[in-house]
C-alpha cells in the first residue's frame, strides 16, 4: 500500500471538541476539505458556530481575507454520520481519552474508508500500538498530537507505532507542515515528549497545594511571575479540561510503573467526579461564571 501526503485532498475529523474543532479549523483554512462528526449533535453544532466565528476574527484582524474565510467556510461540512468519511483519505480522531473507545472506533473505521486511508489519533497519552490493536492494517494508524489552542499552537508530535509504515509517519509529517505546523517526530510511549516532559508542571502545582504551601492563584502566580511561564498550571489544567488532564497524568503515571515522580493528588481526580472540568463547563480550579 501507498501512503503519499499528494494524494490527502479530503480529512475527516472525529470529535468535535476542543481540540477536534480547532484541527477541522485549520484544515479548511489551509485548503483541505473536511467532514467534522461528532456522535453529540450539539457538540457539532457548536463547533461549526464557535470555528465559523473564529475565521470572522482572523477577517476582521486582517489575517485572512474574505474570499478565502468564505472558501475555508464552505469546505467545511459536519455530520453525525461516520459512513460520510468514506471518501476521505486521512481521517484524524480526536474524541475522548478512552482506548477503548478509540479502539473501537479504529477498527470501526477500516470498515468505512478505504484501504489506503490513513488514520490518525490526536490521543495525549495512548500509545499509538494500543490504539491500532484492533485494526486489520495496523500500518497506517499514526499519531498526530497537537496542542490546545489548535490554531496558535506550532507544535504537532507525529508518532509511529510498532507497526506504522514510514509512509504513514511522512505523510503525516508533511500534513503538519502543510497546516502551517512544526512538526516533530516521537517515539511511541506514555505521553510521548510533552505530556511526558511536562507532567511534573502539574503534578507538582498539585502537590504543592495538598501540602497547604500555597493556594492555585498563588501558584499560577508565581509560575509566570518568576518562572517565566505564560500560564500556571492550574489555569492551563483548566484550559486542557480536567477531564483530559486528570486521564493523562493516570496512563503517563502507569505506563512508568508508578513512578513517583509522575504521582498525581486526590483532587486530581476528585476534580472530575465533581464534574469540575475546567472553562469548557464554567468551573474548575477557577470559576469563570
Ligand atoms: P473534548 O471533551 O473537548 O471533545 C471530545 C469530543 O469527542 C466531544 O464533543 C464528544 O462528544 C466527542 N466524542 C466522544 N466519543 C465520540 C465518538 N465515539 N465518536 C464521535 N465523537 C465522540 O476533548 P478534547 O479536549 O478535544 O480532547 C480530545 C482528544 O484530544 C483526547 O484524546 C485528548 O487527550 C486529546 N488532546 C487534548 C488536548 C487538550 O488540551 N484538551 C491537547 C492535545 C490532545
Amino acid at each position: 500500500m501507498v501512503y503519499a501526503f499528494d494524494d490527502i485532498k479530503k480529512v475527516g475529523v472525529i470529535g468535535a471538541g476542543l481540540m477536534g474543532a480547532g484541527i477541522a479549523q485549520v484544515l479548511a483554512t489551509v485548503g483541505y476539505d473536511v467532514v467534522l462528526n461528532d456522535m453529540n449533535a450539539e457538540a457539532l453544532a457548536k463547533a461549526k458556530t464557535d470555528i465559523e466565528g473564529r475565521i470572522d476574527r482572523m477577517v476582521e484582524k486582517g489575517k485572512l481575507e474574505a474570499d478565502a474565510a468564505a472558501a475555508a467556510k464552505g469546505r467545511l461540512t459536519t455530520s453525525g454520520d461516520l459512513t460520510s468519511l468514506a471518501d476521505t483519505q486521512m481521517v484524524i480522531e480526536a474524541i475522548i481519552e478512552r482506548l477503548d473507545i478509540k479502539q473501537s472506533l479504529f477498527a470501526e473505521l477500516e470498515g468505512i474508508v478505504s484501504a489506503d486511508c490513513i488514520l490518525a489519533s490526536n490521543t495525549s497519552s495512548l500509545s499509538i500500538a494500543s490504539i491500532a490493536k484492533n485494526c486489520e492494517n495496523r500500518a497506517r494508524v499514526v499519531g498526530m498530537h497537537f496542542f490546545n489552542p489548535v490554531p496558535l499552537m506550532k507544535l504537532v508530535e507525529v508518532i509511529g507505532g510498532a507497526a506504522t509504515d514510514a509512509g504513514v509517519v511522512d505523510a503525516t509529517y508533511e500534513m503538519g507542515k502543510a497546516m502551517g505546523k512544526e512538526p516533530v517526530i516521537a517515539k511511541d510511549g506514555p505521553g510521548f515528549i510533552v505530556n511526558l516532559g511536562g507532567r511534573a508542571y502539574y503534578t507538582e502545582g498539585l502537590h504543592i497545594e495538598a501540602e497547604g504551601v500555597a493556594p492555585p492563584e498563588q501558584i499560577d502566580r508565581i509560575m509566570k511571575m518568576a518562572g517565566g511561564f505564560r500560564m500556571g498550571p492550574f489555569e492551563l489544567m483548566d484550559l486542557t479540561g480536567i477531564d483530559t488532564n486528570f486521564p493523562v497524568s493516570t496512563f503517563i503515571f502507569n505506563g512508568y510503573h508508578s513512578d513517583a515522580r509522575l504521582r498525581t493528588t486526590p483532587r486530581h481526580g476528585y476534580m472530575v467526579e465533581a464534574g469540575l472540568l475546567g472553562r469548557k463547563v464554567g468551573r474548575g480550579f477557577y470559576d469563570y461564571a
